[in-house]
């Protein structure tokens, strides 16, 4: 297939490029940050297109993007030109006023999507969060349901606050957080049994399930796809009983899976859907868009300060309209068809140590089988040595989400890095 030309490297300011490397101390550094991340013994200071650099100079191939995030890599021209643009113009007022870069990034997001309305705030979390109130409000106002239930699935992942990470159902997340917000109750993905039967066996006195809040591809569980038999009947129970159905689309949506949206491989839309990672380009926003109940919210009934400010939203436009522009989808499509080839022809060799390559668009993983002791940390550690960036999704699974602007040259690069990495672990 024909694709668009590649979309040019962001050419690195020189004056950037000259700074020299300062001297990274881990120790000082970790005796000043809190200790919530493990970090690889890299610091990384600046970035081009879908290459960074650390303190030393060294130059990695960015297949994490600040996972999932930066959909044009590093100091993409269209990106600095916003930033610039926005920083200069006008980067915060309140939401007491009309924000017409936020009323411009609404409109983008309706019209390229099923939704009808949008709520900006700052991250993932938030936006699924909002997605959470809305679901109560509208169980409790219009469902007439006093104890609202809402499903998720587990291996999922949907936020660290406290209603998300109850959301999210690992308790690796959840371990010594509690207690938890009630009103959540788990069921497996793409299992439809589980969900007739959790949608029966919660009907009783004050309890109803009220909403499904789900991941078309599950990101951070291991890249599950979504399955289309499952996601159609979803649906349908939703459609029957007056169920939310709600996508969280925050690591698969925004071009990641090769279209627009996570759903648009699933043929079906939800009710409402949430989106962050890729919407800013790495500048944090998250979106809660809805179809239908767009007026449950009254004025001051939910807000951010920060939400929906002219810089992001003026940011994340940008990111929109480029993506449009430069046919970035196109290159998605083309791009994450060479890496799972790649990585399959990959696997063909390594039969004891990978089970499986699956995924869409740029967002793919590689499971590891079960019989070996090999984990997906120790490959990406071994990635880095060969100068690529990798991560975990879960222990089995090497996940690759590069910028959505990648080439075909850097996915072949990228290949040749998995192939040397994956010979040292298995020696
Ligand atoms: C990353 C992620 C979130 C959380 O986003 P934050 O911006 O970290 O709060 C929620 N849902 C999914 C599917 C994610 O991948």
């Amino acid at each position: 297939m024909s694709v668009q030309t590649p979309v040019e490297l962001a050419t690195i300011p020189p004056q950037i490029d000259s700074v020299p490397s300062t001297p990274f101390d881990a120790d000082s550094f970790n005796q000043a940050v809190m200790s919530t991340y493990s970090r690889y013994p890299l610091a990384l200071e600046r970035g081009a297109g879908c290459r960074v650099w650390d303190t030393q100079g060294r130059e990695y191939l960015d297949f994490v993007a600040g996972i999932a995030t930066c959909t044009l890599g590093h100091a993409h021209p269209a990106m600095v030109e916003a930033v610039t643009r926005q920083i200069q113009k006008l980067h915060h007022v309140s939401n007491l006023y009309y924000i017409p870069e936020q009323g411009e990034l609404a409109k983008w997001l309706i019209q390229h999507s099923c939704g009808d309305r949008a709520f900006f705030c700052n991250s993932g979390a938030e936006a699924n969060e909002a997605a959470i109130k809305l679901a109560r409000k509208y169980a409790h106002t219009v469902l007439e349901i006093q104890h609202p239930i809402i499903l998720t699935a587990h291996a999922s992942f949907h936020g660290r606050t406290l209603a998300t990470v109850t959301a999210t159902a690992q308790p690796k997340y959840q371990k010594y957080f509690d207690p938890l917000v009630p009103g959540f109750h788990y069921i497996n993905y793409n299992d439809i049994r589980a969900v007739e039967a959790a949608v029966s066996e919660l009907d009783e006195g004050n309890y109803r399930v009220a909403a499904i809040l789900i991941e078309p591809l599950q990101g951070e569980g291991g890249v599950r796809p979504g399955d289309v038999a499952y996601f159609q009947r979803l649906r349908e129970i939703c459609d029957e009983t007056g169920i939310l159905l709600i996508f969280d689309e925050v690591q698969v949506g925004m071009g990641r899976s090769g279209k627009l949206w996570g759903y648009e491989h699933l043929g079906v839309e939800p009710d409402i859907f949430t989106s962050a990672k890729g919407l800013g380009g790495g500048i944090p926003i998250g979106a809660m868009i809805s179809k239908k109940f767009c007026d449950v919210f009254q004025p001051g009934e939910h807000a951010s300060t920060f939400g929906g400010n002219p810089f992001v939203c003026g940011v994340a436009l940008s990111i929109c309209q480029t993506l449009e522009k430069e046919h970035i989808l196109q290159n998605v499509e083309a791009r994450g068809e060479q890496l799972r080839q790649g990585l399959n022809a990959i696997a063909l060799k390594y039969p004891h140590h990978i089970a499986e390559v699956r995924g869409w668009g740029l967002i793919n993983g590689m499971e590891l089988t079960a019989d070996t002791q090999l984990t997906a940390p120790e490959v990406v550690k071994a990635a880095i040595d060969e100068g690529l960036l990798l991560v975990p999704a879960g222990p089995k699974v090497v996940r690759f989400v590069p910028p959505l602007i990648v080439t075909e040259a850097e996915v072949k690069t990228a290949l040749q890095a998995v192939e040397k990495a994956l010979a040292t672990v298995t020696t």
